[in-house]
């Protein structure tokens, strides 16, 4: 009887490594596209993919947030034309588009400190809301809680407190941090703190046209009164304020 084992055994051990050979290529073959198209499985699922190869074979593609206005056209720097372009993934920006520069116009948030100060009427004991009628626009003409943009050298509550006087000459203290409020499409965050009550008198400055005291009682009937509180944010906020009042 001829022995067949032993050519039987080479062939088997042929196959087993060209089985073997296969899978180490499809293994490399994946792991170099990976690597090559930075390939995020994870974030595909979450937030799409906005990658050129994948116009075809992706179906999860996500809505790029929306734009920065085109507020600037020029570079601060190098004065070179700024274009909208992908700065991060899913991120436009608007950039520089000079190669050796570098600037990105991040639009990021500007902080703005508003301040509630209650007013503590001396003769009757009433309590009183001061608001300010804006002597500029936007909103011109109608009553918001004092306060105004956080300078780069100064805290917020530094900024809440200069901006209260410059307002109603009333040098106030900071009691608490109240709340923080975004303004959505203005690019803006509100910061928002409650003074310790005051009873002196209050005198217009700054951007304010004058200084309105409401009796707590009567602001119900302002806030619902269309044309008189200048933003719907401090309309929330005053609102939120006198609940608290409320629960005390
Ligand atoms: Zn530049």
């Amino acid at each position: 009887m001829e022995n067949n084992f032993m050519p039987l055994f080479a062939q088997g051990l042929g196959s087993f490594l060209a089985y073997m050979l296969l899978i180490a290529l499809v293994l490399s073959t994946a792991l170099l596209v990976r690597v090559k198209f930075k390939l995020k499985p994870a974030n595909h699922r979450t937030s799409g993919c906005h990658k050129s190869h994948c116009k075809t074979s992706c179906k999860r593609k996500a809505a790029l947030p929306k734009p920065v206005a085109n507020s600037f056209s020029f570079c601060p720097f190098c004065t070179s034309k700024l274009e909208l372009a992908l700065v991060e993934e899913d991120m436009k920006r608007l950039k520089c588009t000079n190669s050796s520069c570098t600037f990105v116009h991040w639009d990021n948030p500007k902080f703005v400190s508003i301040c509630i100060i209650p007013y503590r009427n001396p003769t009757n004991n009433e309590l009183g809301l001061i608001l300010v009628e804006r002597g500029v626009e936007p909103k011109i003409g109608y009553q918001a809680l004092p306060g105004g943009f956080v300078n780069s050298f100064e805290l917020p509550e530094q900024a809440a407190i200069r901006e209260a006087f410059q307002e109603t000459g009333i040098a106030i203290e900071i009691n608490s941090w109240f709340d923080t409020l975004a303004v959505p499409g203005r690019n803006e965050i509100l910061l928002v703190y409650l003074a310790k009550e005051v009873n002196q008198e209050p005198k217009a400055g700054s951007d304010a046209r004058r200084v309105i005291i409401h009796p707590v009682d009567e602001i119900p009937a302002l806030l619902l009164s269309s044309g008189k509180i200048a933003f719907d944010l401090h309309k929330q906020i005053i609102t939120k304020w006198l609940e608290e009042r409320k629960g005390q």
